[in-house]
This record gives structure tokens, sequence and C-alpha cells, in this order.
């Protein structure tokens, strides 16, 4: 992996630094992307089962699909990406993760000043009084209905024609406006309006450093896209700046 000088430059001397994480991230840890999903739901297209309409119309299915992913989430392990990114909110003044999965996984890892777009897939509530059904507790009892009121108990995450929660896009916001460096990571950055926030960073002068297996319409927007995982990359990058900071002060 090679960067620009300049650029190395940009990234040793940041202070306000932001990460924006997806699917990709955990892919690493066993977690399937959407894109490359499969097994038993592969013939479903996520988009027919993560929206409100066919949780209604058939919510078994739909509580299912979740209670699968919740069984892959839970044995699966954060991967070295993840703990990189416990590492960079050590190393710089202000860090904010902004991430678009639900997979707990950067929590797991230790960081804490994260914004979750997308909810947090451990989390659920019922439709019908608010009770949460937080935790593995939840998947113990195999009921999909709450026990007080009996109503419909979901998933406290964002699905597809639904609004982002306001307080985690105000802090993603805010994070974005000021980042002098954003890291776009393992997202195939189509899903609005998560996707504009790395158009934000760049409107106001920022650097966007992309890691992807492969190129995405962020591609052409970033300061440099390097291809490749996610894990092996952020290591790089952060021998990288650690190396300049060292040469700096000597
Ligand atoms: P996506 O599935 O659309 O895209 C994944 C991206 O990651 C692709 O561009 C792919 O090239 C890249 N990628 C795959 N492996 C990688 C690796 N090892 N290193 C670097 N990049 C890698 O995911 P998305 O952009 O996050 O959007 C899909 C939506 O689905 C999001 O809302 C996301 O929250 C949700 N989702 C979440 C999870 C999760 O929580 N783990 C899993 C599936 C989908
Ligand atoms: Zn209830």
């Amino acid at each position: 992996m090679i960067l620009a000088e300049d650029i190395l430059d940009g990234l040793s001397s940041a202070r306000n630094v932001v990460a924006l994480t997806g699917a990709g991230i955990s892919s690493e840890s066993g977690v399937p992307t959407f894109r490359g999903a499969n097994g038993l739901w592969s013939k479903l297209k996520p988009e027919e089962l993560a929206n409100f309409d066919a949780f209604l119309k058939n919510p078994e299915l739909v509580s299912e699909w979740y209670k699968h992913r919740r069984e892959i989430t839970r044995v699966a392990k954060p991967n070295a990406a993840h703990f990189a990114l416990v590492e960079m909110e050590k190393m710089f003044r202000h860090f904010t993760l902004v991430t678009q999965n639900i997979d707990n996984l950067h929590r797991r890892a230790g960081s804490t000043n994260i914004a979750e777009l997308h909810g947090n897939i451990e989390r659920n509530y019922c439709l019908g009084c608010q009770r949460r059904y937080d935790g593995e507790d939840f998947d113990k009892n195999g009921s999909f209905r709450c026990v007080d009121c009996g109503s419909l108990i979901r998933p406290d995450i964002v699905w597809f024609g639904e609004m982002l929660p306001s307080s985690q896009w105000e802090i993603a916001e805010n994070a974005a406006e000021n980042a002098e460096v954003m890291y776009v990571i393992g997202t195939s950055a189509v899903v609005y309006p998560a996707a504009q926030l790395p158009m934000d960073v760049k409107r106001n002068g920022g650097l966007i450093i992309e890691i992807n297996m492969e190129r995405t319409p962020i591609s052409e927007l970033a300061d440099a896209s390097i291809q490749g995982s996610a894990s092996e990359i952020l290591k790089e990058i952060i021998v990288k700046i650690k190396e300049k900071i060292s040469e700096e002060s000597i």
C-alpha cells in the first residue's frame, strides 16, 4: 500500500477523525454482507424482509430471519479491523466511529464513541407498550410476542423506508462537519443518508480514505481509494501514521 506523502501528513496531523463503517468490516468475522449472503436466506432479498410492511405481513418469517442473524453475530468475534479502530480512538484527539452495522461488534471490540445509524440487532422492543427485550434472553424465551401486552416485538433497527435515529444522525453529521479525515471502510456507499457523510467531509476540505475490496461510488471522491481487506489495510495505515509521528518528534 502506498500513501502519498501529503496524504500521510494529513492523516498524522489530524485531530478530528471519523470512520464510517459498513458490513464489509465484519465479513472477516464471518458475518455475511448483504450481497455476499449465502445459505438458507440467499433466495430472499434483504430489501424484501427488512421493512415494516414485510414484518406485519409475515412476522414469523421476518423474526426468524433476525433470530438467525443474531445467532451469526453472537458467535462472531471482532476482527483486527474492529480492533484497529479501537486503537485509532486512542490515537486522535476526537475520533468518532459512525457505523451502519447492527452487529454490535464495534462495541464488543471496545470502541466507545460510536454513532449506530441503523440500530443494534441485540435490542428489541414491543410495538404495543415499548417494553424492551434486549440481549440473549429474548431468543431463549422463543416467543416474538410481548409477555405484557401480546403485541409483536420488533428489532430495534432501522428498516428500509424508516428514519434514522435522530440522536445518532446528529452525532454523525457533527463529526463529519468537523472531520479533517474520514475513513470509509467496507461499505458499498449506496445507502443514503449515510452515503452523504463523505460528501460533507469533502465539501469542508477534509480527506477521504476509502478501504474496500472493490471500487464504489465513493472511490471517485476519495483522496486515496485503497483496495484490500479492512484488517490488513487499517493495520498498515496505523503503522505508517505512528512512524510518521515518531519521525516528526525526533
Ligand atoms: P454492503 O453489503 O452493501 O457492502 C459491503 C461492502 O464491503 C462491499 O463494498 C464490499 O466490497 C466490501 N467488503 C467486503 N469484505 C470486505 C473486507 N474484508 N474489507 C473491506 N471491504 C470489504 O454493506 P453496506 O454498505 O454496509 O450496506 C448494507 C446495509 O446492510 C447497511 O445498512 C448495513 O448496516 C446492513 N448490513 C449490516 C450487516 C452487519 O451489521 N454486519 C451485515 C449485512 C448488512
Ligand atoms: Zn408489550
